[in-house]
Formats: structure tokens, C-alpha cells, sequence
């Protein structure tokens, strides 16, 4: 099997790739960013491998990323929430999808500092506040006409904007 280190590589951006650079992992720490909290919602709005998923999230609480918690809600069962090293994510996830809605697809998504309704630049900054607010103070709503392809619940729940971290509701 592929080893996931560069051992050899003395570079920053190769270390953090052996934390994020698995296949689904970023995604995971998307949702996790929306406010996705339990197994079975991850599980169904990124239509995961139950055993992949599972493999993922133990690999996040393990490097830090993500805490594990009892669900007070359903026994036995576990809430995963991101740390604040998972957090400081935010800035690498935005930058992928300005990349990406460049030179890959169109992006869906629309970013507004809470505070003031501002749309966020291509930098993740505030114009009008000119600061770059961290997830908890930004807004995430859907472009007119656009995400409207999956229809599980928590594709379902962000139909209606939603403050990112805030606990998507299934
Ligand atoms: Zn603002």
C-alpha cells in the first residue's frame, strides 16, 4: 500500500498533506466546517464508504483536527466537532473553492460576513469591514438556481442559509 508520509520532504505544506491529503478528508472537514456533527450525516450527504468515513474521522481525532463526543441526544452513539487547528481549515478550504470554481466547476456557494450581509472577496476578506472573518461569523447560502441536485437532509437543511459551525439540524 501507499505510505501517506514524505518522510523525506522537510516542506510544511508536505506535512499537513499527511493530515489532509487522503482521499475524503477534506470533505469531511467541509461539512464539519457547515455543521455537520453526526456519523450518519456525514455518511449520507457525501454518499462515504461506512468504513472509509469511519477510518477518516478516527484519522482526524487522532491528528488533532476533530474531537470525539458522546451524542447526549442518541446513546451511544457520537458528536465530531473540529478542533481549533480543524478551524483554522477555513482559509484552505475557501481558497480551494475560489480555485476550483476558476478552473474546475462553478461554485454553488456564496460567503457573507454575518455581521454586515458583505459578500466575502476571493481572499475570504470582508470589503466592507476589511477583515477576514473566521467561520463562525460567515454565512453560507446557495446560489439562485444552483445545489439543488442532492436531497438528503442535510443537503436538504442548507437550502436555507446557515451560519457555518452552527449544527446543521437533520
Ligand atoms: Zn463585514
Amino acid at each position: 500500500m501507499l505510505g501517506k508520509d514524505y518522510e523525506r520532504q522537510d516542506c510544511a505544506i508536505a506535512r499537513s498533506l499527511e493530515v489532509i491529503g487522503e482521499r475524503w478528508t477534506m470533505l469531511i472537514v467541509r461539512d464539519a466546517l457547515i455543521g455537520v456533527r453526526r456519523f450518519n450525516d456525514f455518511q449520507a450527504h457525501l454518499d462515504i464508504p461506512k468504513a472509509v468515513l469511519s477510518d477518516r474521522l478516527s484519522g482526524l481525532v487522532e491528528d488533532g483536527l476533530m474531537e470525539r463526543r458522546p451524542d447526549p441526544e442518541h446513546a451511544g452513539r457520537h458528536l465530531y466537532e473540529l478542533t481549533p487547528a480543524g478551524r483554522d481549515l477555513w482559509p484552505v478550504l475557501h481558497s480551494l473553492l475560489v480555485w476550483g470554481g476558476r478552473h474546475r466547476h462553478p461554485n454553488s456557494r456564496v460567503f457573507k460576513h454575518a455581521a454586515c450581509g458583505t459578500r466575502l472577496d476571493d481572499m475570504g476578506v470582508c470589503p466592507r469591514c476589511g477583515s477576514a472573518p473566521g467561520p463562525e461569523d460567515i454565512l453560507m447560502e446557495l446560489s439562485r438556481g444552483r445545489g439543488r441536485l442532492r436531497d438528503d437532509p442535510v443537503a436538504v437543511a442548507l437550502r436555507a442559509p446557515h451560519r457555518l459551525l452552527d449544527p446543521v439540524e437533520t
